[in-house]
Protein backbone atom coordinates (compact mmCIF):
# COMPACT_ATOMS: atom_id res chain seq x y z
CA UNK A 1 0.00 0.00 0.00
CA UNK A 2 1.39 3.64 -1.02
CA UNK A 3 2.07 5.95 2.07
CA UNK A 4 0.03 8.62 2.58
CA UNK A 5 1.17 11.77 1.54
CA UNK A 6 0.71 14.56 4.07
CA UNK A 7 0.26 17.36 1.42
CA UNK A 8 -1.60 17.78 -1.68
CA UNK A 9 0.08 18.95 -4.33
CA UNK A 10 1.14 22.89 -5.25
CA UNK A 11 -1.19 22.42 -8.63
CA UNK A 12 -4.02 21.58 -6.33
CA UNK A 13 -3.44 24.25 -3.69
CA UNK A 14 -2.99 26.99 -6.28
CA UNK A 15 -5.89 25.98 -8.56
CA UNK A 16 -8.11 27.45 -5.78
CA UNK A 17 -8.67 24.23 -3.24
CA UNK A 18 -8.36 24.82 0.13
CA UNK A 19 -5.95 22.79 2.21
CA UNK A 20 -7.35 21.80 5.26
CA UNK A 21 -5.93 22.10 8.74
CA UNK A 22 -2.68 23.51 7.57
CA UNK A 23 -1.97 27.28 8.09
CA UNK A 24 1.49 28.47 8.29
CA UNK A 25 2.56 32.02 9.43
CA UNK A 26 3.54 34.09 6.77
CA UNK A 27 7.77 33.65 7.64
CA UNK A 28 7.11 30.26 8.06
CA UNK A 29 5.51 30.40 4.01
CA UNK A 30 8.58 32.02 3.19
CA UNK A 31 11.22 29.46 2.74
CA UNK A 32 14.37 30.22 0.73
CA UNK A 33 15.75 27.37 -1.63
CA UNK A 34 18.22 27.93 -4.38
CA UNK A 35 17.97 31.98 -4.27
CA UNK A 36 14.29 31.79 -4.84
CA UNK A 37 11.79 32.54 -2.41
CA UNK A 38 8.67 29.58 -3.05
CA UNK A 39 5.71 29.03 -1.03
CA UNK A 40 4.78 26.12 0.22
CA UNK A 41 1.60 24.43 0.21
CA UNK A 42 -1.09 26.74 2.06
CA UNK A 43 -4.79 28.12 1.48
CA UNK A 44 -5.67 30.20 -1.17
CA UNK A 45 -6.79 32.45 1.20
CA UNK A 46 -3.52 32.60 2.89
CA UNK A 47 -1.80 33.25 -0.73
CA UNK A 48 -4.29 36.33 -1.38
CA UNK A 49 -3.26 37.79 1.85
CA UNK A 50 0.21 37.77 0.70
CA UNK A 51 -0.54 38.90 -2.87
CA UNK A 52 -2.82 41.43 -1.65
CA UNK A 53 -0.28 42.74 1.45
CA UNK A 54 -2.86 42.89 4.00
CA UNK A 55 -0.65 42.91 6.81
CA UNK A 56 -1.63 42.12 10.45
CA UNK A 57 -5.29 42.55 11.62
CA UNK A 58 -7.02 41.98 8.13
CA UNK A 59 -7.37 38.48 6.70
CA UNK A 60 -8.86 36.63 3.79
CA UNK A 61 -11.80 35.02 4.83
CA UNK A 62 -13.37 33.36 1.87
CA UNK A 63 -12.04 33.58 -2.04
CA UNK A 64 -14.35 32.25 -5.01
CA UNK A 65 -14.21 32.76 -8.56
CA UNK A 66 -17.42 33.25 -10.54
CA UNK A 67 -16.76 31.17 -13.92
CA UNK A 68 -19.41 32.79 -15.41
CA UNK A 69 -18.53 36.56 -14.75
CA UNK A 70 -14.78 35.82 -14.42
CA UNK A 71 -14.84 37.61 -11.61
CA UNK A 72 -12.81 36.44 -8.30
CA UNK A 73 -14.35 37.84 -4.83
CA UNK A 74 -12.49 37.84 -1.60
CA UNK A 75 -13.84 38.51 1.44
CA UNK A 76 -11.83 40.74 4.45
CA UNK A 77 -12.15 40.51 7.78
CA UNK A 78 -10.31 42.20 10.40
CA UNK A 79 -9.63 39.88 13.76
CA UNK A 80 -12.44 39.68 15.97
CA UNK A 81 -11.38 42.16 19.51
CA UNK A 82 -9.49 44.32 17.24
CA UNK A 83 -8.67 47.80 18.06
CA UNK A 84 -9.16 50.57 15.10
CA UNK A 85 -7.44 54.33 15.78
CA UNK A 86 -10.17 57.31 15.48
CA UNK A 87 -9.59 59.02 12.14
CA UNK A 88 -9.39 62.24 14.12
CA UNK A 89 -7.09 61.77 17.29
CA UNK A 90 -5.36 58.70 16.66
CA UNK A 91 -6.84 56.83 19.97
CA UNK A 92 -7.16 52.94 19.82
CA UNK A 93 -10.71 52.39 20.18
CA UNK A 94 -12.94 49.84 20.56
CA UNK A 95 -15.33 49.12 17.38
CA UNK A 96 -18.72 50.49 17.39
CA UNK A 97 -20.39 48.75 13.90
CA UNK A 98 -19.44 47.82 10.64
CA UNK A 99 -20.33 48.94 6.83
CA UNK A 100 -20.18 46.55 4.11
CA UNK A 101 -17.73 48.55 1.44
CA UNK A 102 -16.50 47.22 -1.87
CA UNK A 103 -13.11 47.41 -3.99
CA UNK A 104 -12.21 46.95 -7.74
CA UNK A 105 -8.19 45.18 -7.12
CA UNK A 106 -6.31 44.30 -10.38
CA UNK A 107 -7.27 41.71 -11.82
CA UNK A 108 -5.43 38.12 -10.90
CA UNK A 109 -4.56 36.98 -14.45
CA UNK A 110 -7.82 37.13 -16.29
CA UNK A 111 -10.02 37.15 -13.52
CA UNK A 112 -11.34 40.95 -12.69
CA UNK A 113 -10.94 41.24 -8.62
CA UNK A 114 -13.76 42.62 -6.24
CA UNK A 115 -12.61 42.81 -2.35
CA UNK A 116 -15.35 42.57 -0.15
CA UNK A 117 -15.01 43.81 3.65
CA UNK A 118 -17.04 45.10 6.39
CA UNK A 119 -15.36 48.47 7.30
CA UNK A 120 -15.44 49.52 11.11
CA UNK A 121 -16.73 52.34 12.72
CA UNK A 122 -15.25 53.15 15.99
CA UNK A 123 -16.48 54.65 18.76
CA UNK A 124 -14.05 57.63 20.19
CA UNK A 125 -14.87 59.23 23.74
CA UNK A 126 -13.87 62.49 22.28
CA UNK A 127 -15.19 62.22 18.71
CA UNK A 128 -18.30 60.06 18.19
CA UNK A 129 -18.55 57.31 15.69
CA UNK A 130 -16.47 57.33 12.90
CA UNK A 131 -15.77 55.26 9.90
CA UNK A 132 -12.03 54.31 10.34
CA UNK A 133 -10.07 53.69 6.54
CA UNK A 134 -8.39 50.40 5.33
CA UNK A 135 -4.62 49.72 4.86
CA UNK A 136 -5.32 49.00 0.87
CA UNK A 137 -7.33 51.56 -0.09
CA UNK A 138 -8.32 55.75 0.39
CA UNK A 139 -11.32 56.68 2.40
CA UNK A 140 -14.55 57.09 -0.46
CA UNK A 141 -12.47 55.13 -3.15
CA UNK A 142 -14.14 52.71 -5.19
CA UNK A 143 -10.66 50.81 -5.81
CA UNK A 144 -7.38 49.08 -4.33
CA UNK A 145 -4.60 51.93 -3.62
CA UNK A 146 -2.26 48.87 -5.70
CA UNK A 147 -5.44 49.60 -8.76
CA UNK A 148 -5.30 53.16 -8.50
CA UNK A 149 -1.50 53.28 -8.79
CA UNK A 150 -1.85 51.10 -12.14
CA UNK A 151 -4.98 53.82 -13.57
CA UNK A 152 -2.13 56.29 -12.70
CA UNK A 153 0.54 54.61 -14.66
CA UNK A 154 -1.90 54.07 -17.63
CA UNK A 155 -3.00 57.68 -17.84
CA UNK A 156 0.44 58.86 -18.70
CA UNK A 157 0.36 56.54 -21.71
CA UNK A 158 -3.19 56.41 -22.60
CA UNK A 159 -6.74 58.23 -23.17
CA UNK A 160 -9.15 57.74 -20.37
CA UNK A 161 -11.81 56.51 -22.96
CA UNK A 162 -8.87 53.32 -23.47
CA UNK A 163 -8.47 52.97 -20.09
CA UNK A 164 -12.01 52.60 -19.42
CA UNK A 165 -12.36 50.04 -22.03
CA UNK A 166 -9.43 48.30 -21.27
CA UNK A 167 -10.44 48.25 -17.92
CA UNK A 168 -14.13 47.83 -18.07
CA UNK A 169 -15.40 50.71 -15.97
CA UNK A 170 -16.77 54.14 -16.53
CA UNK A 171 -14.68 57.05 -17.54
CA UNK A 172 -16.33 58.95 -14.32
CA UNK A 173 -14.83 56.70 -12.33
CA UNK A 174 -12.02 56.78 -13.17
CA UNK A 175 -11.61 60.76 -13.17
CA UNK A 176 -12.24 60.93 -10.16
CA UNK A 177 -9.01 58.61 -9.51
CA UNK A 178 -6.97 60.98 -11.56
CA UNK A 179 -8.71 64.35 -10.44
CA UNK A 180 -7.65 63.50 -6.70
CA UNK A 181 -4.18 61.91 -7.57
CA UNK A 182 -3.16 64.73 -9.78
CA UNK A 183 -4.30 67.70 -7.53
CA UNK A 184 -2.37 66.26 -4.68
CA UNK A 185 0.46 66.01 -6.56
CA UNK A 186 0.29 69.72 -8.16
CA UNK A 187 -0.53 70.87 -4.88
CA UNK A 188 2.69 69.66 -3.40
CA UNK A 189 4.97 71.21 -6.41
CA UNK A 190 7.46 73.80 -5.11
CA UNK A 191 7.73 76.79 -7.60
CA UNK A 192 9.74 78.82 -5.14
CA UNK A 193 13.34 78.09 -8.15
CA UNK A 194 10.73 79.21 -10.98
CA UNK A 195 12.18 82.31 -12.60
CA UNK A 196 11.10 82.83 -16.24
CA UNK A 197 7.80 81.61 -17.41
CA UNK A 198 6.23 81.63 -20.54
CA UNK A 199 2.46 82.30 -21.11
CA UNK A 200 0.26 80.50 -24.12
CA UNK A 201 -3.13 80.71 -24.80
CA UNK A 202 -4.72 77.15 -25.78
CA UNK A 203 -8.06 75.78 -26.99
CA UNK A 204 -9.84 73.33 -24.40
CA UNK A 205 -12.88 72.31 -26.57
CA UNK A 206 -14.56 73.40 -29.54
CA UNK A 207 -16.11 76.88 -29.96
CA UNK A 208 -14.85 79.66 -28.50
CA UNK A 209 -13.16 77.91 -25.41
CA UNK A 210 -9.23 78.89 -24.01
CA UNK A 211 -7.05 78.08 -21.51
CA UNK A 212 -4.13 80.39 -20.91
CA UNK A 213 -1.29 77.97 -19.87
CA UNK A 214 1.90 79.05 -17.94
CA UNK A 215 5.12 77.56 -18.04
CA UNK A 216 8.53 77.23 -15.78
CA UNK A 217 10.99 78.24 -18.83
CA UNK A 218 14.17 76.75 -17.51
CA UNK A 219 12.65 73.12 -16.64
CA UNK A 220 9.92 73.11 -19.34
CA UNK A 221 7.10 71.97 -16.83
CA UNK A 222 3.84 73.21 -17.23
CA UNK A 223 2.90 75.21 -13.87
CA UNK A 224 -0.55 76.38 -14.27
CA UNK A 225 -3.81 76.35 -16.92
CA UNK A 226 -6.73 78.56 -15.90
CA UNK A 227 -9.47 78.81 -18.19
CA UNK A 228 -10.05 81.99 -20.02
CA UNK A 229 -7.40 84.13 -21.82
CA UNK A 230 -7.96 87.86 -20.83
CA UNK A 231 -5.60 89.66 -18.04
CA UNK A 232 -7.32 87.11 -15.09
CA UNK A 233 -5.89 84.71 -15.90
CA UNK A 234 -2.08 86.33 -15.08
CA UNK A 235 -3.63 87.24 -11.74
CA UNK A 236 -4.97 83.98 -11.10
CA UNK A 237 -1.41 82.71 -11.41
CA UNK A 238 0.32 85.43 -9.28
CA UNK A 239 -2.37 83.86 -6.72
CA UNK A 240 -1.14 80.18 -7.00
CA UNK A 241 2.13 81.12 -7.11
CA UNK A 242 1.63 81.92 -3.27
CA UNK A 243 0.34 78.48 -2.77
CA UNK A 244 3.77 77.12 -3.70
CA UNK A 245 6.31 78.75 -1.89
CA UNK A 246 6.80 81.37 -4.16
CA UNK A 247 5.80 84.80 -4.62
CA UNK A 248 5.36 87.05 -8.18
CA UNK A 249 8.02 89.31 -7.23
CA UNK A 250 10.40 86.56 -8.04
CA UNK A 251 9.71 86.65 -11.90
CA UNK A 252 12.33 88.09 -13.93
CA UNK A 253 11.12 87.00 -17.16
CA UNK A 254 7.97 86.36 -18.97
CA UNK A 255 7.99 85.00 -22.76
CA UNK A 256 4.56 86.04 -24.21
CA UNK A 257 2.48 87.31 -27.49
CA UNK A 258 1.58 90.86 -28.30
CA UNK A 259 -1.89 90.18 -26.41
CA UNK A 260 -3.25 93.25 -25.26
CA UNK A 261 -4.60 91.44 -22.16
CA UNK A 262 -1.61 89.60 -21.29
CA UNK A 263 0.73 92.39 -21.48
CA UNK A 264 -1.79 94.22 -19.07
CA UNK A 265 -1.99 91.43 -17.01
CA UNK A 266 1.80 91.01 -16.73
CA UNK A 267 2.03 94.73 -15.85
CA UNK A 268 -0.15 94.68 -12.81
CA UNK A 269 0.58 90.97 -11.67
CA UNK A 270 4.29 91.01 -12.26
CA UNK A 271 5.72 94.97 -12.10
CA UNK A 272 9.39 93.82 -11.95
CA UNK A 273 9.33 91.27 -14.78
CA UNK A 274 10.44 92.10 -18.07
CA UNK A 275 8.39 91.48 -21.33
CA UNK A 276 9.42 88.89 -24.35
CA UNK A 277 7.53 88.69 -26.91
CA UNK A 278 8.25 85.32 -28.36
CA UNK A 279 9.66 85.37 -32.22
CA UNK A 280 7.33 82.88 -33.29
CA UNK A 281 4.11 85.02 -32.82
CA UNK A 282 6.36 88.17 -34.28
CA UNK A 283 6.88 85.69 -37.27
CA UNK A 284 2.65 85.01 -37.40
CA UNK A 285 1.95 88.40 -37.76
CA UNK A 286 5.02 88.93 -40.26
CA UNK A 287 3.40 85.89 -42.48
CA UNK A 288 -0.06 87.55 -42.29
CA UNK A 289 1.17 90.79 -43.72
CA UNK A 290 2.67 88.98 -46.45
CA UNK A 291 -0.37 86.74 -47.13
CA UNK A 292 -2.06 90.43 -46.97
CA UNK A 293 -0.04 91.30 -50.20
CA UNK A 294 -0.89 88.16 -52.38
CA UNK A 295 -4.91 88.23 -51.50
CA UNK A 296 -4.88 91.85 -52.97
CA UNK A 297 -2.90 90.82 -56.01
CA UNK A 298 -5.86 88.09 -56.08
CA UNK A 299 -8.02 90.38 -55.48
CA UNK A 300 -7.02 92.78 -58.24
CA UNK A 301 -7.45 90.00 -60.66
CA UNK A 302 -4.03 88.11 -60.66
CA UNK A 303 -3.96 84.25 -61.06
CA UNK A 304 -2.32 83.48 -57.97
CA UNK A 305 -2.87 79.20 -57.97
CA UNK A 306 -0.48 77.33 -55.56
CA UNK A 307 0.73 80.44 -54.25
CA UNK A 308 -0.28 80.17 -50.61
CA UNK A 309 1.99 77.45 -50.16
CA UNK A 310 4.22 78.28 -52.73
CA UNK A 311 5.53 81.67 -50.91
CA UNK A 312 4.80 80.70 -46.95
CA UNK A 313 7.23 80.22 -44.48
CA UNK A 314 10.84 79.78 -45.26
CA UNK A 315 13.02 78.27 -48.74
CA UNK A 316 13.92 75.67 -46.97
CA UNK A 317 10.48 74.02 -45.96
CA UNK A 318 9.50 74.11 -49.21
CA UNK A 319 9.19 71.34 -51.30
CA UNK A 320 10.90 71.57 -55.01
CA UNK A 321 7.74 72.15 -57.16
CA UNK A 322 6.17 75.21 -54.39
CA UNK A 323 10.07 76.36 -54.71
CA UNK A 324 9.65 76.69 -58.18
CA UNK A 325 6.27 78.39 -58.07
CA UNK A 326 7.81 80.70 -55.28
CA UNK A 327 10.43 81.71 -57.73
CA UNK A 328 8.05 82.68 -60.70
CA UNK A 329 5.44 84.51 -58.53
CA UNK A 330 8.69 86.13 -56.93
CA UNK A 331 9.69 87.27 -60.50
CA UNK A 332 6.33 87.89 -62.05
CA UNK A 333 5.26 90.21 -58.81
CA UNK A 334 7.53 92.12 -57.62
CA UNK A 335 5.70 93.87 -55.36
CA UNK A 336 4.93 89.98 -53.83
CA UNK A 337 8.94 89.45 -54.01
CA UNK A 338 9.36 92.82 -51.83
CA UNK A 339 6.63 91.46 -49.04
CA UNK A 340 8.74 88.41 -49.29
CA UNK A 341 12.21 89.91 -48.84
CA UNK A 342 10.52 92.01 -46.04
CA UNK A 343 9.31 88.62 -44.06
CA UNK A 344 12.57 87.07 -44.54
CA UNK A 345 14.72 89.84 -43.39
CA UNK A 346 12.48 89.99 -40.51
CA UNK A 347 13.57 86.83 -39.61
CA UNK A 348 17.27 87.38 -40.18
CA UNK A 349 17.02 90.77 -37.87
CA UNK A 350 15.22 88.32 -34.95
CA UNK A 351 17.69 86.11 -34.58
CA UNK A 352 20.60 87.89 -35.82
CA UNK A 353 20.37 91.36 -35.60
CA UNK A 354 20.77 94.31 -33.07
CA UNK A 355 18.54 97.26 -32.42
CA UNK A 356 20.31 99.48 -35.00
CA UNK A 357 18.69 96.81 -37.68
CA UNK A 358 15.50 96.69 -36.13
CA UNK A 359 15.25 100.28 -36.58
CA UNK A 360 16.42 99.99 -40.05
CA UNK A 361 14.18 96.81 -41.08
CA UNK A 362 11.03 99.41 -39.51
CA UNK A 363 12.09 102.18 -41.58
CA UNK A 364 12.42 99.94 -45.04
CA UNK A 365 8.62 98.70 -44.20
CA UNK A 366 7.71 102.03 -43.68
CA UNK A 367 8.28 103.34 -46.90
CA UNK A 368 7.61 99.92 -48.84
CA UNK A 369 4.32 101.07 -49.86
CA UNK A 370 2.55 97.75 -48.94
CA UNK A 371 0.46 98.84 -45.89
CA UNK A 372 0.21 95.20 -44.63
CA UNK A 373 4.05 95.56 -44.03
CA UNK A 374 3.66 99.71 -42.65
CA UNK A 375 1.24 98.24 -40.02
CA UNK A 376 3.70 95.97 -38.72
CA UNK A 377 6.24 97.75 -38.50
CA UNK A 378 3.82 100.24 -36.05
CA UNK A 379 3.09 97.24 -33.88
CA UNK A 380 6.79 96.56 -33.44
CA UNK A 381 7.34 100.22 -32.91
CA UNK A 382 4.81 100.15 -30.15
CA UNK A 383 5.77 96.75 -28.68
CA UNK A 384 9.76 98.07 -28.92
CA UNK A 385 11.16 96.32 -25.90
CA UNK A 386 9.46 93.48 -25.93
CA UNK A 387 10.90 92.42 -29.04
CA UNK A 388 14.12 93.74 -28.69
CA UNK A 389 14.34 91.66 -25.30
CA UNK A 390 13.08 88.80 -27.43
CA UNK A 391 16.63 89.50 -29.78
CA UNK A 392 18.89 90.19 -26.93
CA UNK A 393 17.61 86.83 -25.04
CA UNK A 394 16.76 84.79 -27.88
CA UNK A 395 14.16 83.21 -25.40
CA UNK A 396 11.33 81.71 -27.86
CA UNK A 397 8.08 79.70 -26.74
CA UNK A 398 8.82 77.09 -28.60
CA UNK A 399 8.57 74.01 -25.71
CA UNK A 400 4.80 75.67 -25.05
CA UNK A 401 3.85 75.23 -28.59
CA UNK A 402 5.20 71.05 -28.10
CA UNK A 403 2.93 71.16 -25.20
CA UNK A 404 0.38 72.79 -26.96
CA UNK A 405 0.37 69.94 -29.55
CA UNK A 406 0.28 67.14 -27.12
CA UNK A 407 -2.68 69.04 -25.55
CA UNK A 408 -4.09 69.22 -28.93
CA UNK A 409 -3.98 65.31 -29.44
CA UNK A 410 -4.64 64.13 -26.01
CA UNK A 411 -8.00 66.39 -27.05
CA UNK A 412 -8.71 64.88 -29.63
CA UNK A 413 -8.04 61.16 -28.46
CA UNK A 414 -10.69 61.95 -25.86
CA UNK A 415 -13.09 63.77 -28.37
CA UNK A 416 -13.06 66.94 -26.47
CA UNK A 417 -12.77 67.18 -22.93
CA UNK A 418 -16.23 67.82 -21.16
CA UNK A 419 -15.32 70.56 -19.21
CA UNK A 420 -12.49 72.64 -17.86
CA UNK A 421 -11.39 70.17 -15.30
CA UNK A 422 -10.65 67.11 -17.24
CA UNK A 423 -8.55 69.27 -19.75
CA UNK A 424 -6.47 70.44 -17.14
CA UNK A 425 -6.36 67.14 -15.35
CA UNK A 426 -4.58 65.95 -18.53
CA UNK A 427 -2.48 68.46 -18.96
CA UNK A 428 -0.65 68.72 -15.64
CA UNK A 429 -0.86 64.45 -15.98
CA UNK A 430 1.34 64.95 -19.50
CA UNK A 431 3.03 68.15 -19.03
CA UNK A 432 3.38 68.95 -15.37
CA UNK A 433 6.37 66.97 -14.72
CA UNK A 434 4.47 65.58 -11.82
CA UNK A 435 5.85 63.62 -8.39
CA UNK A 436 2.95 61.07 -7.18
CA UNK A 437 5.98 60.18 -4.28
CA UNK A 438 6.58 62.91 -3.21
CA UNK A 439 3.29 64.37 -2.54
CA UNK A 440 1.29 63.36 0.24
CA UNK A 441 -1.30 61.14 -1.08
ZN1 LIG B 1 -10.86 60.54 18.53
Amino acid sequence: MRPQTPHRSPRQAFGGTIFEGFEPSLSRCLLKREGKVQLPLMDANKLFEIALGLGSGWKVENSEIEMDASTLKLWLRFQPGSLFSCPTCGEYCPVHDTVEKRWRHMDFWQHRTELFARVPRVKCDEHGVLQTSVPWARPGSGFTLMMEAMILLLAQQMSVTAIARRLNETDMRLWRVLDYYVNQAHAAKDWSQVKRIMIDETSTKKGHHYATNFMDADTKELLFTVPGKDKKTLASFAKEMLLHGSHPGQITEIIMDMSVSFIAGAKEQFPLARIIFDHFHIMQLAGKALDAVRKELVRSGVDMKGSIWAIRGNEWTRNDAQLKDRRKFILNYPVLGRAVSLRESLQDVLWEGGEGDLKWWCGWADRCRLESFRKLSRTLKAHWDGVLAFMETRMTNAAMEAVNGILQLAKRTARGFRNFKYFRIVAYLKAGGLDFNQASI
